[in-house]
């Protein structure tokens, strides 16, 4: 009867294929879907971020073109608000004119008598001499058109200031200053303000009161916007007549605010100059907003009520503006905004900001964020990988214990009817001799001799076999108790030999013990001779009848070994381990039609882990094997 199942019942193949089938196949199909639908996850979240981010540009923009449109009603305190007309840039509270070539606000052409009288007097006055002709010609002038009336006392104010005639040049400013306010010298200037430039020119180290209270009132017109100027000719006004009434002790109204003024209105003139010249407005548009070239500022127009109307705003200021209003409008995200100029390669993914396309705004997940982010798909990845493999785990492991438990029912059942057939023979050998001797048949005192020593052998194989099973379930239990001593390996192996050939097996026990006797271990003397029988006895039994067995023993690092080798049907690699299993029994031996219960190596395992050593087997099918039993050697 064959055990040989037993032992690979959750190690053959088919076990394998069943684990595979109802754990792994399952486990790792779980496992792609948990994988994909991470995935999917992954995707989702990415999508709804980007939708969540063009919400937030789309705000920005609202939110920041509400802000330039508010700006128009500051303009009263802002000298930076523009309007464009007709293709140039003009700041209505100055109503200066920031271009380059602006119009000069020409001088209406004279015509008749007024320009021939004009020319005259000029002349007479550039010929030199008395400068009392030339004060007769423009006196002459004064009954004329009012433009060159103006012009008249403007001249004969001149004259009075070089003739150093104070109380002249005082009646010939009154004059002018009665004389038509919108009126421009011949080469666009207004006649007060020339006026004014004449004075300060003329003026001593102390301003007369009625001069510096004039230069003082011309200065409040010009910075009220009064004439049409461009920013240089009102630069140039406003600060020659700010140096006067400064280096003056006389009356000195706004005169620092002014210059202050003067001074951020040059830097707004440079910026908008160069606007001028490449002026592109698209004017349907709510507003364009451009960076002016070589500058930091950007100039915003919009539609106003009548016109284009707009502003001068610092780059800085609108990004900062910006990104304030981003950082507002992404405190409750998980990515944060950034303002930075277009075409900035280093970023990717960025968003120009239609309101202000020199700008560009992109998005980076929050450190913080992308750390959770990450943590969750981690934890949901592993968490899920780590149930499939726990479920597969516990799967395996029922299913495991399930088959031992199995193995172990069969093991007893099949161990029953192996040990019962194993008693049988020896039993019925037994039962068959003693049958001859009670029928009295026997009477040859030799033949009965040997009938009673043949019964007497079966016996004794049946002592032994219960013996056997004796000891193996005490050494099971660990109830096996041995008693050591000191004892000669080859004097034991010689034993057996000599109990082998008693049976009849000497030709074929080839001894090749080490001649270095003694070979002492620490042992149970009667386990070891246990020990080497079983191994002679399997040797001789699975291998041809007449084939040599040899006994041989030795000394290897500090070990003692004793090895027994045959020329027999040898062991499968893969049964070499298994035939130290209880019960289990090779093919071949089942083949080879041997009997046996599968209890003697199993006994011999036990035997030498109890004495602290091994047994090993080489063997090769169809060639042989050799069992070598290890000891420690015997301290001496
Ligand atoms: P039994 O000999 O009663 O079957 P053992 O425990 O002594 O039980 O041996 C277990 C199995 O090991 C045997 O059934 C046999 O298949 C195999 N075996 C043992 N010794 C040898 C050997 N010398 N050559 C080939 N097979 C062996």
């Amino acid at each position: 009867m064959s055990m040989r199942h037993l032992g690979r019942m959750h190690r053959g193949p088919r076990g394998v294929a069943l684990l595979g089938g109802i754990v792994l196949l399952p486990a790792i199909a779980l496992g792609l879907l948990a994988f994909r639908t991470l995935q999917g996850e992954q995707v989702r979240e990415e999508y709804q971020r980007r939708e969540r981010q063009a919400q937030i540009l789309r705000l920005l923009e609202s939110d920041l073109s509400k802000w330039i449109l508010s700006r128009p009603g500051e303009a009263d305190r802002d000298p930076f608000v523009l309007e464009v007309r007709q293709n140039r840039v003009f700041l209505p509270r100055l109503n200066v004119f920031l271009s380059p070539d602006n119009l000069r606000q020409a001088a209406p052409a004279l015509a008749g008598r007024d320009s021939n009288l004009w020319r005259d007097a000029q002349a007479t006055e550039l010929r030199g001499g008395s400068s009392a002709g030339a004060t007769e010609s423009y006196r002459r002038l004064l009954s004329g058109n009012p433009v060159v009336s103006s012009w008249s006392k403007l001249a004969l104010l001149r004259l009075a200031l070089e003739r150093a005639d104070s109380s002249g040049a005082a009646v010939w400013l009154k004059e002018v200053q009665g004389s038509d306010q919108a009126a421009m010298t011949e080469s666009g200037i207004p006649i007060r303000v020339a006026a004014a430039l004449l004075l300060v020119e003329h003026h001593g180290p102390a301003l007369r009161p009625e001069t510096a209270a004039f230069l003082s009132e011309t200065l409040s017109q010009l910075a009220s916007g009064r004439w049409n100027l461009n920013a240089a000719q009102w630069t140039y006004y406003a600060r020659e007549i700010t140096f006067a009434l400064d280096s003056s002790s006389g009356p000195r109204s706004g005169a620092l605010a002014t210059a202050a003024f003067v001074e951020s209105l040059a830097d707004a003139e440079r910026e908008v100059l160069a606007l001028d010249q490449s002026l592109e407005w698209r004017q349907d548009l709510l507003f364009a907003a451009r960076l002016l070239p070589g500058t930091e500022s950007v100039v915003v127009l919009f539609p106003g009520e009548d016109g284009n109307t707009g502003c001068v705003l610092a780059r800085a200021r609108v990004a900062h503006e910006a990104e304030t209003r981003l950082a507002a409008l992404t405190a409750a995200e998980d990515f944060k905004g950034r303002i930075g100029p277009s075409g900035d390669s280093a970023r990717t993914a960025a968003n120009s900001l239609g309101v202000f396309p020199f700008l560009e705004v992109s998005f980076v997940q929050r450190e913080q964020a992308l750390w959770r982010s990450h943590l969750r798909s981690y934890a949901t990845y592993f968490a899920t990988a780590a149930l499939l493999l726990g479920a597969g785990a516990a799967l395996f492991f029922t299913y495991r214990a399930a088959a031992r438990e199995m193995e172990a029912s069969r093991m007893k059942s099949e161990f029953v009817s192996s040990v019962s057939h194993e008693f049988r023979t020896p039993l019925s050998a037994i039962d068959a001799l003693l049958e001859r001797l009670e029928s009295g048949k026997v009477r040859d005192e030799e033949m009965l001799r040997r009938y009673y020593r043949a019964s007497r052998q079966e016996v004794q194989r049946l002592t032994g076999m219960v013996n056997q099973l004796l000891d193996l379930s005490r050494l099971n239990e660990g109830r096996k108790e041995f008693s050591f001593g000191r004892i000669d390996l080859n004097r034991l192996a010689e034993d057996a030999i000599q109990s082998f050939r008693n049976l009849g097996f000497g030709e074929r026990l080839v001894p090749a013990l080490d001649p270095e006797a003694p070979l002492n271990v620490s042992a149970d003397p009667d386990a070891a001779y246990q020990c080497i029988h079983n191994l002679i006895d399997n040797a001789l039994k699975y291998s041809p009848a007449g084939s040599p067995v040899t006994i041989g023993s030795g000394r290897r690092d500090g070990e003692v070994f004793l090895q027994v080798s045959d020329r027999g049907f040898g062991i499968a690699p893969e049964e070499q381990e298994l035939i130290f299993d209880q019960f289990y029994r090779a093919k071949s031996a089942d083949a080879g039609g041997v009997q046996g219960a599968g209890i003697g190596l199993a006994l011999v395992k036990r035997i030498m882990q109890a004495h602290g050593g091994t047994v090993t087997l080489e063997s090769q099918l169809g060639e042989g094997s050799t069992f070598r039993l290890t000891f420690p050697e015997a301290k001496p």
